[in-house]
């Protein structure tokens, strides 16, 4: 290819298709509208504090994809950390995910892990057969009090929408356990990067073929000075929301100082509807091998994203759905642009899933371009 390749969005996505790309041989620029690279998982540190703060919140590296692992430990050391959430509801604190301790504290019971599975079982409502919403799966796994006191208020604060309109796969990405085991996650490797995620991110892009802008907005007539674009920014928002806009939800962070420990865990989720944030995040535990007399936190707060917000959540609710199915139509007309990512797709991913897929996007991408034939219009149909 003579003309270099051109990836919107500096995040996950397009740091790991430019270095692949790049090693591959392909000149490579990078753009994006931001003044910093990493997209939502950027990292920095906070000066009052010396503290490395997750901009835009709480950022766990999870996976059980052992060449996904090796690849962010190529980048940057990875430091042991465990993610173990507490959740505030009423006036007591529980342990998430929903674990014997949970149980136990919650019905104030000791029971061992055969007796809480049967007890369980016993408030799951037995009407429901495969739970396709959110409600349903909660009341088939957890029953109607441990849902009422976790998961109702909480996602109607996270989605601003009813559980029972939203889908059973949001729910799906937790846990029930009937041991001790308070690990939020159920993945073999887990941890966080020592210098933070935009270092990380500024490693995988740290190679001679690849050229980042930053603060550049992309315009699609760009595009003709570039052999092949690859867009990680909102589907909609490459079309210029000709159709309408897909629905996001949007997070606002109010940080707040604390001399000491505040609240003693990196997150604290708040079950009750009155409570208006989802959740506090301290920072400054989720580097536990560094030392902080002070501390920042964040009080999370969720709503509808607005044309000038930044999106964080997909909705994917039945409206948008059928708006997606056009913009995806819209897409396949498209000539020399492949859709990446969370946005580019209009999907909830974490972060190594994003990875994965950037890599084996690449990987088509390379085979394609040596076959002569057209590189996919989707990292994963959306
Ligand atoms: N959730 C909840 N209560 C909690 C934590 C999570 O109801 O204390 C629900 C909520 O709907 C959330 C979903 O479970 O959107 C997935 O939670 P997760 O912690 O994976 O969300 P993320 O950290 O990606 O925002």
């Amino acid at each position: 290819m003579t003309k270099p390749i051109l990836i919107v969005g500096a995040g996950l996505s397009g740091a790991v298709i430019g270095r692949e790309l790049a090693e591959a041989g392909h000149a490579v620029k990078i753009i994006d509208r931001r003044p910093h690279i990493a997209g939502n998982c950027h990292t920095e540190r906070d000066e009052a504090t010396g503290v490395m703060v997750h901009v835009y919140g709480p950022h766990i590296f999870h996976t059980n994809d052992e060449e996904v692992w090796a690849y962010v430990n190529a980048h940057m050391r990875f430091m042991p950390y465990v993610n173990r959430v507490k959740t505030t509801s009423g006036d007591k604190v529980y342990s998430l995910p929903v674990n014997l301790h949970t149980i136990n504290q919650f019905f104030g019971k000791t029971l061992r892990p055969d007796e809480a599975k049967a007890f369980i079982a016993s408030l799951s409502d037995p009407a429901i057969g495969e739970p396709v919403t959110f409600e349903d799966q909660a009341l088939k796994f957890v029953g109607r009090d441990l849902y009422g006191a976790f998961f109702e208020g909480y996602t109607r604060k996270q989605w601003g929408c009813s559980p029972a309109d939203l889908p059973a796969s949001i729910l799906k990405r937790l846990p029930v356990r009937f041991n001790y085991d308070d690990n939020y996650f159920a993945h073999r490797f887990q941890g966080m990067p020592e210098h933070g995620y935009t270092e990380m991110v500024a490693g995988i892009l740290d190679h001679g073929n690849i050229e980042v802008e930053l603060k550049q907005e992309f315009s699609r007539t760009e595009a003709a000075n570039f052999a092949h674009v690859f867009y990680s920014g909102p589907l909609d928002g490459y079309f210029g929301y000709e159709l309408g806009r897909l629905g996001y939800r949007t997070l606002d962070f109010e940080p707040f100082r604390y001399e000491g420990d505040y609240q003693g865990c990196a997150v604290m989720n708040y079950g009750d509807v009155e409570i208006p944030y989802t959740r506090i995040t301290e920072h400054k535990h989720f580097s536990p091998w560094e030392d902080h007399e002070k501390s920042i936190c964040y009080r999370e707060f969720s709503r509808e994203c607005g044309p000038s917000d930044t999106p964080y959540y997909p909705i994917r609710l039945s409206g948008e759905q059928a708006l997606l199915s056009q913009y995806v139509e819209r897409a396949r007309q498209e000539k020399d642009v492949t859709f990446v990512g969370r946005l580019g797709t209009y999907r909830y991913l974490d972060m190594d899933v994003t990875i994965r897929e950037a890599l084996d996007t690449a990987k088509a991408c390379l085979a394609a371009i040596a076959a002569g034939e057209a590189m996919p219009v989707f990292s994963v149909e959306p």
